[in-house]
């Protein structure tokens, strides 16, 4: 499965890529994240996105572009992704589609999470006093200030994004002031009504699925995972061979039933002659005494 995840910073795209990642087993592409990482190692991509980030403004086009390419080829992102950030301008949009057409990759969907701006900076307000609180690191731009030009660059290069996938057809909105909960149920109602999962895996990550989401997790979670995924081919057997005996039952039990007819035949058969052979026994009788008279 592989989609976008499209809103305005603070609109829940990175919450609810993460309940994604835990219930299908893809994996996150968060430019925003690996600009971060970049930035915090001093790469040369760092170095040219710090300014830029802490201003609110966008990185160059082909510098996320060519992040992005590098990271779809990651052996992790085989199975899926969920582009969470990325793209943010239609060309982007535009590298992406090459790419994927260049990969032989299907994009399922384009959701997006629409939401109230004035709601956002509340939202983003809050999550600040929250984590000051806690004594969370704040990221430097999560302010209010920073957000305003974040949500300025987001309706200037990024909303023309909705039409775009609007036009091509893959665009599905979803209210993204509804509670995490109601977001996250109407994401999945989405994917399966658009075919993108299967309604079987509903609620849980399924198989290999459920094994490369714990391989995260650290060493217990991934034993019992694998536990788990080792046990579903056992699983199935069993319920091949039960359905094997059901369809032996199938077929020996038409069987039976004729061998019953041919017996039940053959009894009628031998009563009749037994009863010809009394019979004539009995004429022979008659017919002695009668001689003898
Ligand atoms: P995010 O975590 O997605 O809000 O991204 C944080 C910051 O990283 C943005 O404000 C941009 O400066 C930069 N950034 C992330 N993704 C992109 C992108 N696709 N194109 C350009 N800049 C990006």
């Amino acid at each position: 499965m592989r989609i976008i995840l499209l809103g305005p910073p603070g609109s829940g795209k990175g919450t609810q890529a993460q309940r994604l990642v835990q219930r299908y087993g893809i994996v996150q592409l968060s430019t925003g994240e690996m600009l971060r990482a970049a930035v915090a190692a001093g790469t040369p991509v760092g170095l040219k996105a710090k300014e830029i980030m802490a201003s609110g403004g966008l990185v160059p086009d082909d510098v996320v572009v060519g992040i992005i390419s590098d990271r779809i080829d990651q052996p992790d992102a085989k199975n899926g992704f969920i582009l969470d950030g990325f793209p943010r301008t239609v060309p982007q949009a535009e590298a992406l589609d090459e790419l994927l057409k260049h990969k032989h990759f299907k994009l399922d969907a384009v959701i997006e999470l629409r939401v109230n701006e004035s709601a956002l900076l509340n939202r983003v307000e809050t999550r600040v006093a929250q984590m000051r609180e806690r004594g969370e690191e704040v990221r430097l731009d999560d302010t209010p200030e920073v957000l305003t030009k974040r949500l300025a660059s987001y309706r200037n290069q990024t909303e023309p994004l909705i039409h775009y996938y609007s036009e091509r057809r893959k665009l599905s909105t979803i209210d993204g002031m509804m509670a995490i909960d109601e977001v996250t149920r109407a994401i999945h109602r989405l994917l399966l009504a658009l075919g993108a999962v299967e309604p079987k895996v509903h609620g849980k990550a399924h198989g290999k699925a459920r094994a490369r989401s714990a391989a995260k997790a650290g060493p217990a979670k991934k034993a019992k995972a694998a536990k788990k995924s080792a046990k579903k081919p056992a699983k199935t057997t069993k319920k091949a061979a039960k359905s094997r005996k059901a369809a032996k039952k199938a077929v020996t039990g038409p069987k039976k039933a004729a061998k019953k007819t041919v017996k039940k035949k053959a009894a009628k058969k031998t009563a009749r002659k037994a009863v010809k052979k009394g019979a004539k026994k009995a004429a022979k009788k008659v017919t002695k005494k009668r001689a003898k008279r």
